[in-house]
Order: C-alpha cells, then sequence, then structure tokens
C-alpha cells in the first residue's frame, strides 16, 4: 500500500529529487558516463552490458533514432578499450508498431556487433512481447550463432518450455546463450508465478536445465538464495567458468557482487545510461510499486 502509494507520486517530484536515487542506478546521461562508470567497474574486474535507456516508443521514426545511437555506442566502446557487450529492448526499435522493421534494426545492430566478434542481449520485456521476442531470438541465432542471446524470465510458467524449444539451436560450437533472470512486469497470475518461494524454484530449475544440457547461463539475481542455488549448481554439474557468470544490476547490492567475484565467479553488470532516464524511472515504479522501497532505501539508507 505504502509502495503503491510512494510510486503514484513519484513522477510528480522534481526532476532533481528523482534523479537522487536514480544516479544510484544510471549511469548517466551521456555515452561518455557510460564509458566512464565501465572502466570503474573493470577496475574492479567486473564486465559490462550497456544499455541505451527507453522502450515502448511510438514512432518508427524514433526507432531508426535508436538504431543509430546503438551502432554509434558499438563504435565508441570498441575505440575506448573496453570489452563489453550491449542490451536493446526490442519495443525501443518498434516491435509493436512494426514487428518486421524492428527485426530489420536490431539484425544491423547484432550484424555490427558480429564485426567487432561482440555479442547482443535481447532483453525481455512484457508478456505481449514474449513470442515476438523469442522468434526474433530464434532467426538473429540462425543466422549470427554466438554474437546474440536471449532474457527468460522465471516468473512465467511457460519459460522451461521456450528453452527446451529452443534447444534445437544449442550447438558445443555456439552454445545458446540466455540470461535468467525473475522477471520485472507484473503478470496476470494464469500465467505467471507470484509467490516469492515459487518463483526461485522455478529460477533454480530453469538454471539446472541450462547448465546441465550446456548452454551458457547469465545468472542475473541479487537474491542471496538463489546465488547460493547457483552455486552448488555449477558444482554439481562441474560447470566450467566459459559457460556461465553472474549478473546485476548497476548500484544493486554491490556488496554480495563483489563477494561472487572475489570467490573467482565471472560478473558482469547491466549499466544503464540516456537522456530518458526519469521516464524509465517513473514508469518502472508504476509497474513494480516495490521498488519504491527501495528507492526510499536508496535515498534514505545507504546500506
Ligand atoms: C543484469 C540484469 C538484467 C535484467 N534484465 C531483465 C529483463 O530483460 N527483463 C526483465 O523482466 N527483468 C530483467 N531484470 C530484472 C529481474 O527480472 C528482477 O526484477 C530483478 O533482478 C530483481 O530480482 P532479484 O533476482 O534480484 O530478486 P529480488 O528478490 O527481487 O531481490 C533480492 C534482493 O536484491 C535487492 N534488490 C533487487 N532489486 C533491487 C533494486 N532495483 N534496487 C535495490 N535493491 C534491489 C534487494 O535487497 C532484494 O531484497 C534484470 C536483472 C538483472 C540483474
Amino acid at each position: 500500500m505504502f509502495n503503491r502509494f510512494i510510486a503514484a507520486i513519484l513522477p510528480w517530484f522534481p526532476k532533481k529529487f528523482i534523479w537522487l536515487f536514480s544516479k544510484s542506478y544510471i549511469s548517466g546521461e551521456t555515452v561518455d558516463d557510460a564509458i566512464r562508470v565501465s572502466k570503474e567497474l573493470k577496475k574492479d574486474n567486473i564486465d559490462i552490458t550497456l544499455d541505451v535507456l527507453g522502450e515502448f516508443i511510438t514512432t518508427l521514426d524514433e526507432a531508426e533514432e535508436n538504431k543509430k545511437e546503438y551502432l554509434n555506442l558499438i563504435d565508441v566502446t570498441y575505440k575506448s578499450g573496453i570489452e563489453g557487450n550491449f542490451s536493446v529492448k526490442p519495443t525501443f526499435f518498434g516491435l509493436l508498431i512494426d514487428e518486421e522493421i524492428c527485426y530489420k534494426h536490431i539484425r544491423e545492430i547484432v550484424a555490427k556487433a558480429s564485426a567487432y566478434n561482440n555479442f547482443i542481449r535481447i532483453d525481455m520485456e512484457d508478456s505481449s512481447c514474449t513470442d515476438m521476442e523469442i522468434e526474433l531470438f530464434s532467426r538473429l541465432q540462425k543466422e549470427f550463432p554466438g554474437n546474440v542471446g536471449l532474457v527468460v524470465q522465471a516468473y512465467l510458467k511457460r519459460t522451461l518450455d521456450d528453452v527446451i524449444g529452443l534447444s534445437d539451436l544449442n550447438s558445443e560450437k555456439h552454445p545458446l546463450n540466455f540470461r535468467l533472470c525473475k522477471g520485472i512486469y507484473i503478470e496476470p497470475a494464469e500465467i505467471a508465478y507470484k509467490k516469492y518461494e515459487e518463483i526461485n524454484k522455478h529460477f533454480l530449475e530453469d538454471l539446472e536445465y541450462m547448465l546441465k544440457n550446456k548452454i551458457y547461463a547469465g545468472i542475473a539475481t541479487h537474491d542471496k538464495p538463489l546465488v547460493e542455488g547457483a552455486f552448488k549448481l555449477i558444482k554439481k554439474y562441474n560447470v566450467p567458468k566459459s559457460m556461465y557468470e553472474f549478473q546485476m544490476l548497476y548500484g544493486v547490492t554491490p556488496n554480495l557482487r563483489e563477494s561472487i567475484v572475489k570467490d573467482g565467479h565471472r560478473m558482469r553488470v547491466y549499466v544503464p545510461f540516456g537522456t530518458k532516464w526519469f521516464g524509465y524511472s517513473t514508469r518502472r515504479l508504476k509497474e513494480n510499486p516495490k521498488m519504491a522501497s527501495h528507492i526510499i532505501k536508496a535515498i534514505f539508507y545507504k546500506g
């Protein structure tokens, strides 16, 4: 109730106030900000994935501009000497306006990344996009195996079937590459697990399937019990370091992050940046009011 109230009123707060908490989670407005933060993370032996903030656009002109921004980002990142990959949200390229145009934009981005032997991760958005995003990934995986990956969400009841359904595309030379996360959108109970325990149980089931079947897993969580569950599975299946990594969001649970890195596991941090940080922050809040408590903590309590 309190979270919902805070989430509802935060968009009316001055932008400067919202930035107070957003700056803990967003590297800044420009590519230079993202590169600066990436270099800091690199010093701590942490890899990065860069994300230009924005989603659910309404015109195809925006899609064209967004594609150009990513193409430039790939060049700039390469020139800066940072070894990092990129995350894209298909609705930022018009998925819900024209699926084929969106595919062509993302294909161009993946082709560019592949020329640098780099990698594009397709983020998973809300359930209105799931089928289309799986299809988009599967087309690109066939053309650019090794340069593209997909996010899957443990809270969706369909996820293990989706992963199994894509397994035909797995090979020793070019393993499928999934980022497994819990899922951030509010979905109806008919299609999504709701309880913490249920989501965690399915997270570990999905992860076990991936590790057992030699699918590369990006284990994206800040939840300690899941990190510990992942450690057990890595040990059980004797998974080499080349077949998994942990992933976290910029600014979240730095102590847990550090301890995972100290234990010798690969860690990648999701570094978002861009001028659309305000809309992004407030929309996230409306979608998931639970985030409000994180924000209050971030403002008043630095733990
Ligand atoms: C690298 C990465 C990429 C992601 N990509 C996607 C995607 O493409 N699609 C999608 O639907 N979701 C994505 N997510 C979000 C994910 O689905 C979860 O909503 C989010 O990670 C919180 O889940 P959790 O596993 O950390 O567990 P939770 O149980 O939610 O959190 C565990 C603990 O972590 C801390 N914590 C978690 N989130 C925050 C936060 N924002 N601020 C402060 N503390 C926090 C809290 O201490 C909390 O108690 C991504 C997450 C990561 C890490």
